[in-house]
């Protein structure tokens, strides 16, 4: 079987040879070195509550006022240049292979002393898209995320407990209040015995202005998960726009 494996891998890869995750050059596995230095890592201090960088440590603006849903959101990298690119290429062009370049960067983050608050959670929830956008697409991308990270951080998937129940427009280009109308009401939790009493870590693969995390906890805590925190490759700020 292990040379079957191996014959069949090497026909794969002369079929789709490997590509670097963000500018497809041929013959990386995961990300070229040139791709992988120019990643705009989230570096400390960062808001305790959503993880956005601030100086001094504590809370950011938007968090003092209205904080986020979630105990604790952390991302891994900006929303930016390379990162940009392998998920457009990830989520727009429908390359599903990418999924473990990116779901190493989640791997290696949670190493990492930022995603410290969020090691409480005992099972992973992928943010779930539409049916009909899956249909779509061939894939939710989220779910491919937190599988691959699962796999290698050894936390319980638990793909199917949460639904979205309504087929909106996606979220880029709108504003802030326009997100938050959009997604209202969009999650459903089908399994409610399966969260209760659980602390969950929604997995996604960018956060904006934080309204899609905000619903997919509220739901989540209305099933009676006892805390929710939620991670990222990407943030991407409102004001980027
Ligand atoms: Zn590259
Ligand atoms: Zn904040």
């Amino acid at each position: 079987m292990r040379w079957a494996r191996t014959v069949w891998e090497e026909i794969l890869d002369a079929l789709y040879p490997p590509r670097c995750a963000a500018c497809a050059l041929v013959g990386c596995d995961g990300w070229c070195d040139e791709c992988a230095n120019s990643i705009a890592y989230v570096t400390p201090p960062v808001c305790a509550r959503c993880g956005t960088p601030v100086d001094p440590e504590g809370f950011c603006s938007s968090c003092s006022v209205h904080p986020l849903v979630p105990e604790a959101v952390r991302a891994v990298a900006n929303y930016d240049g390379v990162i940009r690119a392998a998920i457009h290429r990830f989520k727009y062009e429908k390359h599903a292979s990418l999924a473990p370049a990116l779901a190493r960067l989640l791997n290696q983050g949670w190493q990492n002393s930022l995603t410290e608050p969020l090691h409480a959670a005992d099972v992973v929830v992928p943010i779930p898209i539409h049916r009909q956008r899956e249909r779509e697409r061939g894939f939710n991308q989220s779910a491919l995320l937190a599988r691959e990270f699962c796999r290698s951080t050894g936390l319980s998937l638990l793909p199917d407990v949460l639904e979205r129940t309504v087929y909106r427009q996606p979220q880029v280009g709108l504003g802030e209040e326009e997100r938050r109308e959009n997604v209202k009401d969009a999650f459903r939790v089908v399994k409610p015995q399966v969260v209760a009493g659980k602390s969950v870590l929604l997995i996604d693969d960018v956060w904006t202005t934080g309204s899609t995390l905000n619903e997919a906890a509220r739901a989540l805590l209305s099933a009676g998960a006892s805390r929710v925190f939620a991670y990222t490759v990407a943030h991407e700020p409102l004001d980027a726009w």
